[in-house]
Parts: C-alpha cells; sequence; structure tokens
C-alpha cells in the first residue's frame, strides 16, 4: 500500500501544476488534486479561468469585471450589457475580483 500516496503526490503536484498555468492558486489545485487524485488534475485542466472571457470596466470604480457581470462585485455599481467598445479582450494580466 505504498502506491496510493505515491500516486496523490504525483497527482498533486500535476494538479497544482496545471492549476498555476491556467492563472490559478497551485496550492489550491495541491489540496484538490491530493485528496482527489488524478480527478483534481482533470479538474483542473477543464477549470476555465475567469479571465478567459471578456471583460469590462466598471463605470463606478475601474474594476475589470466580466461583461455578463449584472453587478460590481467591488463597489456593487448595477452594469447594464456594455456597449462593444466597452469590452475589453482577455487578459490574465488583468486580475477580475470576483470570484465563481
Ligand atoms: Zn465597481
Amino acid at each position: 500500500m505504498v502506491v496510493y500516496p505515491i500516486v496523490c503526490l504525483v497527482s498533486a503536484f500535476v494538479g497544482g501544476i496545471i492549476g498555476q498555468r491556467k492563472g490559478s492558486s497551485y496550492l489550491v489545485w495541491f489540496v484538490i488534486s491530493l485528496i482527489i487524485p488524478i480527478l483534481g488534475p482533470i479538474a483542473a485542466l477543464l477549470y476555465r479561468h475567469e479571465t478567459e472571457v471578456p471583460l469590462r470596466r466598471c463605470p463606478g470604480c475601474g474594476t475589470a469585471v466580466r461583461v455578463y457581470d449584472a453587478m460590481c462585485m467591488n463597489c456593487g455599481t448595477d452594469l447594464d450589457f456594455p456597449a462593444e467598445s466597452e469590452i475589453i479582450a482577455p487578459d490574465p494580466s488583468l486580475r477580475v475580483r470576483a470570484r465563481l
């Protein structure tokens, strides 16, 4: 029964690296993949990072929010669907405050 912990650890490292490359937390995916070996890394692969969706700037506070957000998670401003000129292409350098 030495194999199982090794599988868990390898899975944790792989899941952590995948999660990090997706722009998410290494530690979060490391722990998930440690608890759920094999499926954890697969979940990390399927996980869609929020910066992959188009963004817009909140008119109230300037925070980048997802285009389909109805409300700014930072300042609570109600958001109408943005004009095309307001939409920002997905940019991993923009940190979105809202979490899925
Ligand atoms: Zn705002």
